[in-house]
């Protein structure tokens, strides 16, 4: 039995998934392609990943091609109740409300398990360390597991080194078609429309530094650009750093970014990226934000630590006052900002990166037994399908390889 908060909201949720649907051509595409053999007959996909409508759509397509979804949301701040009321209401088993609490948010990750599901949708890992580490006989019956995020991926790849991952995990995250357009465009684009509803302020003139220039963070510093932002990166990789000055961005480090910012938006996947040392420095004023993953790459225990008072400053943003008599603003607690505080990703990116796990889910299903434990990337014909099926959606054509092509690239 589902546990949604809203179940009255369930119209809303629909016309929310309606809506979406509409703008995801290669989903649409899979649907007629397979909902009649409905591959996924008797099995049981256990999904974490944001709920919100593009979610609820692979949900969906996954249920019409004969699956069992049994559904959690991968952090407690991005369920949208109506999208969630709806997909109980269309026969998924939900269990995710906005704000859960820590414990609740485990509790959910624990409904889902209890199903036993085949299948694993993963979004962070967290529903897979779960398993691994408390639910171990579970992975007996488990194909397989596709992951979405880059964060994700790392965990997986860090715990088949120590040896511990008896499945295969599909890393979607890793396929072309996903982070070109997901993790640069969609951040780039709902990181951007995040910060411009959640404060009401102008982009044009001011100064952001951006924390990371990997796919997310690139993506958000070009978006930030195009609509008059001026903004610093910072990086610890040299070679990003340098493109990132190639691309026309100033790059400095965080002892001396900390004092430009008007705004600060991490995108590094990596933990305490703004620290103490940093927030005693900024200006009066500064917003932080983070577009990366769980909320310790802005330290919200130091900032929390360092605060006299706080208050609510506007919905989804907290005022601290620091005993140095400056005020900062953090975004949705430290968590990702464009899901916490905003709608995710467009339609027609998600299309893209569920269509790839849509597809990864059927490969596992279909090469149970025969793929080894450990972490592999989507094989080409999914990435290749996902792309002409959205380029023949878009109306667009390009060449093929000639024979003498072929045959020219094929010569030493
Ligand atoms: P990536 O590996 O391409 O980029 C991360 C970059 O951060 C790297 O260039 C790395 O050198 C840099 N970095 C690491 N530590 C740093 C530090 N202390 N200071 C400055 N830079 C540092 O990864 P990505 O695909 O860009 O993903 C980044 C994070 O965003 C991951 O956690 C990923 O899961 C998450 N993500 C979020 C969304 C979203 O919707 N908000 C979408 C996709 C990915
Ligand atoms: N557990 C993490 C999740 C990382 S989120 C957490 O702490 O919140 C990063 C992923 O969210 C991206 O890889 C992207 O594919 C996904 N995402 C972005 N917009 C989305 C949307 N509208 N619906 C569902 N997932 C989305």
């Amino acid at each position: 039995m589902s546990v949604v908060k809203h179940p009255e909201q369930a119209d809303e949720g629909l016309q929310k998934i309606q809506w979406v649907e509409k703008f995801m051509p290669v989903c649409r595409s899979l649907e007629t392609q397979y909902s009649g053999a409905k591959p996924f007959q008797g099995l049981t996909v256990g999904m974490c990943i944001h709920l919100e409508a593009k979610t609820a759509r692979l949900a969906l397509l996954l249920m019409r091609t004969g699956a069992n979804v049994v559904i959690t949301g991968s952090n407690p701040l991005s369920t949208k109740d109506d999208v969630a009321a709806a997909l109980a209401r269309q026969g998924a088993e939900v269990f995710a409300w906005y704000g859960e609490t820590p414990e609740e948010y485990e509790q959910n990750l624990e409904r889902v398990l209890s199903f036993a599901p085949d299948l694993l949708l993963d979004d962070g890992f967290d529903l897979t360390t779960m398993l691994i580490e408390k639910y171990a006989p579970l992975a007996g019956k488990l194909a397989g597991v596709t992951e979405e995020t880059t964060t994700g991926v790392l965990r997986a790849r860090n715990m088949a080194k120590a040896g511990l991952l008896p499945f295969p995990v599909v890393a979607v995250n890793d396929a072309r078609v996903k982070r070109l357009f997901d993790n640069r465009y969609g951040t780039g684009e709902s990181t951007l429309a995040s910060f411009m509803n959640t404060t009401n302020l102008v982009v044009a003139g001011k100064v952001f530094v951006v924390c990371g220039y990997g796919y997310v963070g690139s993506g958000v510093a070009k978006a930030l650009r195009a609509l008059g932002g001026r903004v610093v990166v910072t990086e610890v990789d040299p070679i990003r750093a340098l493109e990132a000055h190639a691309d026309g961005f100033e790059v400095a480090n965080m002892d001396v970014a900390c004092e430009l910012g008007e705004v600060f938006v991490t995108a590094t996947g990596n933990a305490g990226v703004i620290r103490k040392e940093h927030f005693l420095k900024m200006r009066d004023g500064a917003i932080l934000g983070n577009a990366g993953h769980f909320n310790v790459e802005i330290d919200v225990e130091a900032l929390e630590s360092l605060a006299v008072s706080k208050r609510e400053a506007r919905p989804s943003i907290t005022a601290y006052k620091l005993s140095n008599g400056k005020e900062l603003f953090l975004i949705a607690e430290g968590r990702l900002m464009n899901l916490a505080s905003g709608l995710g990703h467009p339609a027609e990116i998600m299309d893209l990166s569920f269509a790839t796990q849509f597809l990864s889910l059927l490969y596992l299903k279909e090469n149970r037994g025969k793929i080894e434990a450990g972490v592999v990337i989507p094989p080409p014909e999914v990435e290749e399908q996902v792309a002409r099926t959205k380029l023949a959606a878009s109306g667009i054509r390009i060449d093929e390889l000639t024979e003498e092509q072929r045959a020219y690239l094929g010569r030493w």
